[in-house]
């Protein structure tokens, strides 16, 4: 863990599905922290436990905050068993219907699976992680519905959530101090954002509000840690997407060829393009146009099957 400002620390993942960031919040006074997120597996959830001990020996986690209900920021949840858990009402309300992990462990066992098939894509992407002690998320103690305001240690930290977004119920954290907003899977840098189903206007509007907060410093779901310009600039990315989706939907085009051309055209030089199914999926349905897959596994198996046709990066251009 790395100290991005004074009491921020971020547990950095890197690129790629899963590899998620946590962020522990310490106090000016105090030991009892605040987690924003936990990250993907058991190991990961006691590793992130050991250093926030390290970081105030004597102290813990006394609070976990879900940004949304994807397991990757979720299921790490086990290594604190007396923690309370602090979810948005829509994020709790969503989290039965999130990949449990007994079958993703059922999937991720399976061999041989087809090449193209959603059982083969996620071993490529996910075989790699250990998810051997996880009975699944806890679930949230205490919700919320719009807003938040906790006070960690002498330090205060704004829950407000902005979804339906990324999914239907996103919380980002805004600590006015430190002038830093932790905003989950609001932000995602260096790979193409996914969505599992809500509305891209309502992720647009969500990226407003975190613009519309005095903050320097913000510290996304996944990937390092940016400025005011990064947001702007993937505010335009989606907004790029909803407008070309909206085009599309309304002549017709199939989801598949719409995502292959805008790939085609717009070349960020981020990771998994193949995701830009998942936001043209999201603006198609908003435009009333329905038949594709929206569920996760279902979206998961779409762009496994179409994935190498969707692939166009040129040179990598990495921020
Ligand atoms: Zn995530």
């Amino acid at each position: 863990m790395e100290e991005v400002v004074p009491g921020v620390w971020i547990a950095e993942g890197g690129p790629g599905w899963g590899w998620s960031n946590a962020v522990l919040v310490t106090g000016s006074s105090g030991i009892d922290h605040l987690l924003f997120d936990c990250q993907f597996t058991a190991g990961a959830g006691h590793a992130l436990a050991d250093r926030a001990r390290q970081i105030v020996p004597g102290g813990s986690v006394g609070r976990i905050v879900y940004s949304h209900a994807n397991p990757d920021h979720t299921w790490g949840s086990v290594a604190f068993p007396d923690a309370d858990i602090v979810a948005s009402a829509a994020t709790a309300a969503e989290m039965p219907a999130e990949t449990q992990a007994p079958v993703l462990r059922r999937i991720l066992a399976q061999p041989d699976p087809p090449a193209g098939s959603g059982a083969a894509y996620l071993q490529e992407h996910f075989g790699h992680f250990d998810f051997d002690g996880v009975p699944g998320p806890r679930i949230p103690t205490q919700t919320y519905k719009d807003r938040l305001d906790l006070d960690v240690g002498g330090r205060e930290v704004q829950l407000l959530c902005v979804g339906p977004a990324h999914t239907a119920g996103d919380t980002v954290a805004y600590i006015p101090s430190q002038k830093t907003v932790l905003a989950g899977d609001i932000l995602f840098i260096d790979d193409h954002a996914v969505s599992w189903g809500a509305p891209l206007t309502g992720w647009v509007r969500a990226l407003d509000t975190l613009l519309a907060l005095d903050a320097q410093c913000f510290i996304p779901g996944h990937g390092p840690v940016v400025g005011r310009e990064h947001v702007a600039g993937f505010r335009t990315y989606l907004e790029t997407v909803v407008e070309y989706g909206q085009r599309q939907a309304s002549s017709g085009t199939p989801l598949l060829e719409a995502a292959a051309v805008f790939n085609a055209r717009r070349r960020y030089g981020w990771g998994l393009p193949e995701r830009v199914v998942t936001l043209l999926a999201a603006v198609y349905r908003e435009a009333g146009v329905e038949g594709e897959a929206q569920a996760q596994l279902g979206l998961v198996g779409l762009i496994a099957a179409h994935g190498a046709d969707l692939d166009c990066r040129d040179s990598p251009q990495r921020r």
